[in-house]
């Protein structure tokens, strides 16, 4: 596409976005620059993210905007090495000796691997969410892999050597304690319950107990400690922030990895928070506003996860309506 092409094309679509139109117009709207080179959508996309009260940066958070197959986001890194593709995330060799890049895709997957989809604009939110909240977690000391955002997908982050456990906290019975207990899921429980699962994605994470971690070696005593100390600060840091904005934290699941220096080493809190690995119910509707809304079917996903991005500041409150309007079409 010719520069002034591109100019013109850009210029249609903010003024189609400011002088209103219904919803599914402006995302006709959107895709319509999906033509646009990839080189000139990032200066465009760049530029709408400084802007908080500007309707693209809001469907750009939200994912309705991307670039030809993705390149826009991925034209930077896919030069670096790829070291790691998760279900969720990619790692690449980052900039700096001692860091890495987290990409965030869109891909959802639940019940080991045994159902998937993707889910437009998931990594987009996962990251600024997780990223909201790796800060938070910073400012009240507990120390941890986020160094900084480098795009809608991207984050720069510590390099750190993955202690193979997954670390659950719950506040409320839900999910595989319901199951494995016969305990209603919303049972509020007397106090915060931390569980171990080994990550091990052939086993299915299977449940452990802290004797298992330390009979074959996954972490010491002391890191255990550590680990343990921590998981419970983050659930007293999350739930107060969440509670803030009317939704009750039921669960979530960290991991921790050890960042070496020299010979020593530190264990900090590492990977994504986001509605991907924690349980979010708003506190009047009792509505699910995280990824069992794919594992049950409900429905809905990008809608609840826009609405935790907005509820935390970090979307404009331009869409408010959707999540409840999703409800009405079902
Ligand atoms: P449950 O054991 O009830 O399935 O999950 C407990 C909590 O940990 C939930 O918030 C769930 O989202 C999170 N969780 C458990 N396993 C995983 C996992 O493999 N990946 C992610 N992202 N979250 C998980």
């Amino acid at each position: 596409m010719q520069d002034n092409r591109i100019l013109e094309v850009i210029f249609h679509t903010l003024d189609s976005l400011v002088s209103g139109g219904d919803r599914e117009h402006r995302k006709n709207v959107f895709k319509s620059i999906t033509n646009v080179c990839a080189h000139h959508l990032e200066g465009l996309l760049l530029s709408a993210k400084t802007c908080r009260r500007c309707p693209l940066a809001s469907a750009l958070a939200r994912g309705l905007v991307t670039a030809p197959q993705g390149q826009q986001e991925t034209s930077r890194v896919s030069r670096r090495s790829k070291l790691y593709e998760g279900k969720a995330k990619i790692l690449y060799e980052g900039p700096e000796p001692g860091t890495l890049i987290q990409y965030f895709k869109d891909d959802a997957t639940a019940f080991n691997n045994q159902k998937k989809a993707t889910l437009s604009g998931k990594g987009v939110l996962n990251n600024h969410i997780s990223e909201h909240i790796f800060k938070g977690l910073t400012t009240v000391g507990v120390t941890n892999h986020f160094i900084r955002r480098l795009s809608m997908r991207e984050q720069l982050i510590k390099s750190v050597e993955i202690i193979p456990l997954e670390v659950i906290v719950r506040n409320v019975a839900a999910g595989t304690l319901s199951k494995r207990l016969g305990l209603e899921e919303g049972t509020d429980l007397p106090r915060p319950l931390v569980e171990y699962c080994y990550k091990s994605d052939e086993l299915g994470d299977p449940l452990i107990a802290e004797d298992h971690i330390l009979t074959f070696g996954w972490a010491n005593e002391y890191e255990l400690d550590d680990i343990l100390s921590t998981a419970l600060r983050v659930n007293d840091f999350l739930s107060g922030l969440f509670c803030g904005i009317g939704i009750r934290l039921v669960d979530f699941k960290l991991e921790f990895g050890r960042l070496y220096e020299g010979d020593e080493y530190m264990t900090i809190l590492a990977d994504e928070i986001s509605p991907d690995s924690c349980r979010l119910w708003d506190m009047e509707t009792g509505e699910k506003l995280d990824k069992d809304r794919f594992r049950r079917d409900l429905g809905g996903e990008m809608e609840a996860y826009s609405e935790v991005a907005r509820r935390l500041g970090i979307l404009p409150s331009a869409d408010v309506q959707e999540l409840s309007e999703h409800r009405k079409k079902r």
